[in-house]
Order: structure tokens, then C-alpha cells, then sequence
């Protein structure tokens, strides 16, 4: 995947060219654009039955994919700020406490734009018997899944390897 331009959002010429992945280069008129690694965040909530909670994409990329729950950081907002506005946007509650536990980078292509994020995770815990909203539009559904071992975590259609490589980490860690 190359992401290119055919003209320079700044001249309009055609001599915009992607010279590292994350950044672009106009030999006509100078200008730079810079696609930096964006910071986005996932959340491992473990439900009342042993089991841990995933959404099932609505959208792409990987739309009928299971992903935890998370997002995008916002300008100006934390980490942690955004695991809450996240959860409460996708789940419909706000989480009582967030535990670090990784950050792995990923991959995220978006309508012809390869996006590099740095995902941070973190252990969730929601409030006891919190009753969940699905997101429309974001989530085609809640699943619970169980994740006790490294085969079942395997046999999981999961969108991204971050959150793979992820519950592998607290798999080991629990
Ligand atoms: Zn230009």
C-alpha cells in the first residue's frame, strides 16, 4: 500500500511525493505533510461470566471483526481520558478503573490512507451489573468471549494483531 496524492494540497502541482511512509514531500513548492503516528487506545474488560467483552465491527476496516472496545485519541486528551469517552460512546458506561497493561503498534487503513497507530491497552473494570448500549453505527453487536488460554485467544477473529499480542500479554500476566 503507497499512500499517495495526486496533487499538492498546497500548489496543486503533481510533484507530491511520499518519501517515508509518514510523510510527503512537494519538490515544487517545499511543502511538507507530516502523517505521524497516531495514538489510539483499547480496553480488556472482563465480563461477570469469566469471559472478556469485544465489539463487533460495524465499519471498516475489518467491519465484521472483533476489536476491543477503544479508539482514536483526541487532541488534546489523555490516554486515560479517552478509554472513558470511548467506553461511554461505544458501551454506554464509564469504566471505575483502568490499569495499564501494553502499547504495540498497528496498522489501520482507512479509505485508501495507511494510518500507523500506537495502541495503548489497558485493563478496564466497569461498574457491577452496568448495563450496556451498543454504539449504532460503530458496533454490530456485544460478544463475550472466553480467552483462557493462548488457543482459544487463536481461534478468535480478531481485527487487529495489537489487541492479539495484547491478551497474550495478560493471559501470561493473570
Ligand atoms: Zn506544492
Amino acid at each position: 500500500m503507497k499512500n499517495d496524492f495526486n496533487f499538492c494540497p498546497n500548489c496543486g502541482g503533481k510533484n507530491i511525493q511520499n518519501v517515508k511512509m509518514r510523510k510527503w514531500l512537494c519538490s515544487d513548492c517545499g511543502f511538507d505533510l507530516y502523517n505521524n503516528v497516531a495514538a489510539a487506545v483499547g480496553l480488556v474488560i472482563q465480563t461477570g461470566d469469566g469471559k472478556v467483552l469485544f465489539e463487533k465491527r460495524a465499519k471498516d476496516p475489518r467491519k465484521g471483526f472483533l476489536a476491543l472496545p477503544g479508539g482514536f485519541v483526541d487532541p488534546d486528551e489523555s490516554a486515560e481520558e479517552a478509554c472513558i469517552r470511548e467506553c461511554r460512546e461505544e458501551l454506554g458506561v464509564e469504566p471505575v478503573s483502568l490499569k495499564f497493561i501494553a502499547s504495540f503498534p498497528n496498522t489501520y487503513l482507512y479509505k485508501g490512507i495507511q494510518y500507523k497507530t500506537c495502541d495503548i491497552f489497558f485493563e478496564a473494570k466497569l461498574p457491577e451489573n452496568a448495563e450496556l448500549h451498543a454504539q449504532e453505527g460503530e458496533v454490530l453487536s456485544v460478544e463475550h468471549c472466553f480467552v483462557r488460554s493462548e488457543q482459544e485467544l487463536s481461534e478468535l477473529p480478531l481485527a487487529f494483531e495489537s489487541a492479539r499480542k495484547t491478551l497474550s500479554l495478560w493471559l501470561k500476566n493473570r
